[in-house]
């Protein structure tokens, strides 16, 4: 059956080839337009309305000072130079805004990005980010189009299978590449070799292994600069997982060397590992959340994880825009879900599920007006919210709304975490930030 479903007429088109691997590639004027779908989102001279999210720029090279601490504090004990950082900045810089996170970081001295897609690569170096950038899915499109972009953009792809390396090879031997491109003196393209240790999603398993590296050896256009992996539980309280995980990748680089490579950046430690697990520093790490401001385990135990005084960068911010008294028994948003059981205030907040609000947190969730806790009530619709400030009597229409992050008022202070919004609705915090869609705008503070 599966040695005749290539040649079948209905067949989907999924070995229409990548790249025409050896044939000569058509010069520019021929090539098929190729447009990149960007992230978009709202900018705010565009915004009428009050919600909105405030990006701390300065927290972000404050949490980026902070694991560099880390990372060098480790590196003196065990008399090393510090693993360098490759900030993870895919999802658009997980909500905050790819763009000028990245350049913000760059600014700072952080040695490379890393991304998921093409697109968000190719973002940024339209946005002026010069350094390395790391294309971690390992999809470039089904077409040389795609191959050819991430060349011109000076992007580092991630590969892992022989498909993948033919046709980044078959480029780089047909395209004239830009100055600045990835290569070594001899000019090859740089690469990174994805290695599968236990994660079961991507990457050359140890079957793979060696068709992947007799790829790379008969492609000499590319050079394997780095090899990855990325581990499974580095936030469970019992590491052996991780550690397993990093002797399988030390096999496997055993391997990789013996076929004649020579890999300059072994890397695989997200935040948590990067936080718990000195072993897995490797020669990079790849923190996403932590540079957030976001632990990505707090209560897990291990290495320098009490260390590091994360600072959040994301606030959500909104304003009261309507107040109605209701008498006991009155119902409140739709499906009437909620009942008044005295005499209550009720405060509209112009946001909703569409912009991040989970409707998880419908009669379940808090926001900060004033510096204190107020409830929400009833459901959370598309874009309205209501929360009960009977006990809040001074509130007016126009009063700050902090839905997440740190508030100081009159009536005190207090925050609402992205880890304890994602404990609320049975999540993690890395889709909490995620979520806050297009539809809020970003204002940026101290760039
Ligand atoms: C998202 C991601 C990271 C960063 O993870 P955090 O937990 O946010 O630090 C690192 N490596 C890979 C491959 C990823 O997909």
């Amino acid at each position: 059956m599966a040695s005749s479903t290539a040649s079948q007429p209905g067949t989907p088109a999924t070995d229409e080839p990548v790249a025409q691997v050896g044939a000569a590639w058509p010069g520019g004027e021929e090539r098929r337009a190729f447009s990149v779908l960007r992230p978009r989102r709202a900018r705010p001279a565009e915004a009428a309305r009050v919600t909105r999210a405030e990006i701390n720029l300065a927290l972000v090279r404050h949490n980026l000072r902070e694991l560099e601490a880390c990372l060098r504090a480790d590196a003196d004990v065990h008399g090393r130079a510090p693993a360098r950082i490759w900030a993870v900045l895919k999802a658009d810089g997980y909500g905050h805004g790819a763009p000028n996170v990245a350049t913000t970081l760059q600014h700072a001295g952080v040695d490379g990005v890393c991304v998921a897609l093409l697109e968000e690569g190719i973002e940024l170096r339209d946005a002026g980010v010069s350094c390395p950038v790391l294309v971690m899915g390992g999809y470039y499109g089904r077409f040389r189009d795609g191959v050819e972009a991430l060349l011109e953009h000076r992007l580092t792809p991630v590969v892992y299978e022989s498909s993948q390396i033919e046709s980044i090879a078959a480029a780089a031997r047909h395209m004239k590449l830009p100055a600045g491109t990835p290569r070594t003196p001899g000019g090859r393209v740089t690469v990174h070799l994805k290695v599968d240790t236990g994660m079961g999603r991507l990457g050359a398993t140890e079957a793979q292994l060696d068709e992947a590296c007799a790829a790379l050896s008969s492609n000499p256009e590319l050079i394997m600069d780095g090899l990855m992996s990325h581990l499974a539980c580095a936030d469970a309280e019992d590491l052996e997982t991780t550690h397993e995980q990093l002797r399988r990748m030390s096999d496997m680089l055993e391997r990789v060397r013996r076929a004649g490579f020579a890999p300059t950046m072994r890397h695989a430690a997200n935040s948590a590992a990067m936080l718990r697990s000195p072993a897995a520093h490797l020669d990079m790490v790849r923190p996403g959340i932590a540079l957030f401001g976001v632990h990505p385990c707090p209560t897990a135990s291990g290495g320098a994880a009490r260390a590091a005084n994360l600072k959040p960068v994301m606030r959500v911010l909104s304003e009261v825009v309507a107040l109605r008294d209701v008498p006991k028994g009155s119902a409140i948003g739709y499906g009437h879900d909620w009942r008044a059981s005295r005499p209550s205030r009720i405060a509209t907040i112009p946001m909703g599920y569409a912009d991040g609000l989970s409707r998880a947190l419908s009669n379940k969730g808090e926001v900060l007006i004033g510096g204190q806790r107020v409830p929400i009530v009833g459901t959370v619709s598309m874009d309205l919210t209501m929360v009960d400030v009977t006990d809040l009597p001074s509130v007016s229409v126009k009063d700050e709304v902090v839905v997440l992050g740190e508030q100081r008022g009159r009536l005190g202070q207090d925050a609402i975490t992205a880890e304890e919004i994602a404990a609320k609705i049975g999540t993690i915090s890395w889709e909490c930030l995620t979520s806050v869609s297009r539809r809020v705008p970003r204002f940026y503070r101290q760039p």
